[in-house]
């Protein structure tokens, strides 16, 4: 009997250092825990990722999708990688000789294929993409059918483009420790084309400790297509000031304060525009179901501003937003959000530190809201957008669970419907 014929060259996963920008989507999304970092660089360990492809498709910059063709055992270490400054070349005597290996050819069927999608040749056996991504990402990987075509990644950190500062003040009361921003950056003659729902990366200046140049964050744009002013080419960033890390210790954060303190008249180093999936769609009977905390709050502040602006041109999809804070005084946008008409947009507000009142979550907003919620889920037209704090996806994903059980929506068939149909997207971080 022949044995299995031992894979000398393997097709190795590598995240390119130059584009990545640390949005840590990748290691959240790897199910059998591939991907690590450290403060310089996020990289795959050759010795467990099995090419399942699932990490492929929810990178926002492409950063993920690198290969080469390296003799197994001289495969690029861990340690190695996270030293990086730039992908290494292929080695042409090996190139288009690389396998992922038998562990990875039998999980690709079962966890579908961004490598179709992304336009890889990864083994001859690879089985057809699953138009709708990994049973392992919980919402969409493509966008609605009728959204506009987005333009990605036309800037770089080696050639960012340069924005100028045109606007930045307060939207949180000044009596909170929650200090978010609302910042306009104006392009002048540079082409930024952006639609709702895309973010971009800000390279702040300096280096880290130990002399490297700052890597790029990622911010989600918080106006219109049309320019935060229509017809201008400019757009809005709706930017928390971090002070604190998420274990409570005093830290400045880099590029937030960075933005925060930005002058007008300043000039910006920005890359992308990333994201072509959590895109609104753009057809008249549309529904949008929102959720948010916080600074999540920016595509959706962009999504219902050009619903808005659109609003005589026969749009006539609900507009249902679920919006949260820790107090009213820490909501951005809080008074602009109030002056919305109510036959325009459905919102829902809920905080959770308000002095003597039980805490109440977006979670809790939407049960009280079931019906109306259970009506829009009943509904194909309707699109889902999560965004803001990692921790209130799995919130949200079973108070969905919970009202569509109630009413009498079989909900695993729903959610594989509604990822598959671009209809639920995702944003936490
Ligand atoms: C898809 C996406 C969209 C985003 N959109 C926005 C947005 O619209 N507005 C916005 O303000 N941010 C947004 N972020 C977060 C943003 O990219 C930065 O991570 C954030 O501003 C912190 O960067 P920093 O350089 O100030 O902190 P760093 O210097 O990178 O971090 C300093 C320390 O603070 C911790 N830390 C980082 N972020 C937080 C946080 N939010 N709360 C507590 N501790 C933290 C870090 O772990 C680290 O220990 C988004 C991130 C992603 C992935
Ligand atoms: S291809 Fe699959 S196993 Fe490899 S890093 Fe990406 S998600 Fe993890
Ligand atoms: S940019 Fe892509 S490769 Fe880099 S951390 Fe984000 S998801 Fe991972």
């Amino acid at each position: 009997m022949n044995g299995p014929v031992p894979v000398e060259v393997l097709k190795q996963h590598l995240i390119d250092p130059e584009i990545c920008i640390r949005c840590n989507t990748c290691e959240e999304t790897c199910p059998i825990d591939a991907i690590t970092h450290d403060e310089n660089n996020y990289v795959v360990r050759a010795d467990t990722c099995n090419g399942c492809m699932a990490c492929i498709s929810p990178c926002p910059t492409g950063a993920i999708d690198n290969w080469r063709d390296v003799l197994r055992a001289e495969a690029y270490p861990v340690d190695e990688q996270l030293t990086w400054d730039e992908l290494p070349v292929q080695d042409d005597a090996l190139a288009g000789q690389g396998s992922i290996g038998e562990a990875a050819q039998g999980s690709q069927g079962a966890s579908g294929g961004g490598a179709g999608a992304a336009g890889i040749g990864v083994t001859s056996e690879a089985s057809a993409p699953v138009i709708g991504g990994s049973d392992l990402v919980r919402g969409s990987v493509v966008p609605p059918w009728s959204a506009a075509k987005p333009y990605v990644n036309l800037y770089n950190h080696k050639a960012p483009v340069q924005a100028s500062v045109v606007g930045n003040y307060r939207v949180t009361d000044a009596s909170t420790e929650s200090d978010i921003h609302h910042i306009v950056l104006d392009f002048g003659k540079q082409p930024f084309p952006v639609l709702e729902g895309q973010s971009i990366g800000i390279i702040p200046p300096g280096t880290t400790a130990d002399g490297r140049a700052h890597h790029a964050r990622q911010y989600s744009i918080a106006s219109p297509r049309d320019g935060e002013r229509p017809g201008y080419n400019n757009l809005a960033l709706t930017v928390k000031r971090v002070t604190k890390d998420h274990q409570g210790q005093a830290v400045g954060g880099v590029c937030s304060n960075y933005l925060c303190d930005l002058k007008k008249g300043d000039v910006v180093n920005v890359m992308g525009p990333f994201g072509s999936t959590f895109l609104m769609p753009n057809h008249a009977d549309s529904h949008l179901l929102m959720v948010c905390t916080g600074t999540g709050a920016a595509p959706m502040r962009a999504m219902t501003e050009y619903r808005r602006r659109r609003r005589m041109k026969g749009a006539t999809g609900k507009l249902m937003l679920f919006f949260g804070a820790r107090t009213q005084g820490e909501l951005p946008y809080f008074g602009p959000l109030l002056n919305l008409p109510k036959d325009f947009i459905d919102t829902n507000l809920a905080f959770s530190r308000t002095p003597g009142q039980p805490r109440r979550y977006v979670q809790d907003a939407m049960r009280e809201r079931a019906a109306d919620v259970a009506a829009l889920l009943r509904h194909d037209h309707t699109y889902i957008y999560v965004c803001g704090l990692k921790g209130m996806e799995d919130g949200v994903l079973q108070v969905l669970q919970t009202i569509a059980g109630e009413a009498g929506l079989d909900w695993q068939a729903l959610w594989q419907r509604m990822k598959t149909e671009g209809r639920l997207h995702l944003e936490t971080y």
